[in-house]
């Protein structure tokens, strides 16, 4: 469950008051007792690019935390101010050398066990490939595509469910 009032932030990071915990409207949140600034706990978002050529999927092994060495959909946050589908699309470059135009949205994952280094709802997008070179980068020490029948191991439920989607929808011969 998300922390909604972390106790290490302390100071008021409008007016530099001390913070106290207070129940605002159905959570004890960090609120400030001098200018009213609420430490509201947003949720963090991620965005991936579902990218498949010849009935294989585009995964990349993840250099970084959470779930290191394991393999994922190429992905990142989205940062205030900005748009899913373009984040999805520079992510994609970064992390595979893939140019890739967004299509359609497949599904908005939930994950209730997401930790503070990690998305607690992925967004995911087809995308499809408009050129580029395949080498991986930036979080990504591998990029690589994958056949149902020899895929690696994967990370986070989200990756998991979007492959079962994927071959459900689509048996690996007609895709
Ligand atoms: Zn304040």
């Amino acid at each position: 469950m998300p922390n909604s009032a972390p106790e290490s932030y302390v100071y008021c990071p409008r007016c530099g008051t001390p913070l106290v915990t207070r129940l605002v409207t159905d959570k004890a949140r960090r609120a400030c007792p001098d200018c009213n600034f609420i430490y509201f706990t947003d949720p963090k978002v991620g965005v991936g690019a579902l990218v498949v050529e010849d009935g294989k999927i585009l995964l990349v092994r993840r250099r970084m935390m959470p779930e290191a060495g394991k393999w994922s959909i190429p992905a990142g946050y989205v940062d205030h101010g900005e748009d899913p589908a373009v984040v999805a699309v520079r992510e994609t470059l970064e992390e595979t050398g893939l140019e890739v135009a967004i299509g359609e949205l497949i599904n908005v994952y939930f994950n209730e066990e997401a930790t503070d280094s990690g998305a607690s709802i992925f967004i995911l997008y087809r995308a499809e490939r408009l050129g580029g070179e395949l080498q991986a980068g930036d979080d990504a020490d591998e990029a690589a595509f994958f056949g149902p029948d020899e895929l690696p191991e994967l990370a986070f439920a989200s990756t998991r469910d979007a492959v079962r989607w994927l071959y459900k929808q689509r048996p690996a011969d007609s895709v």
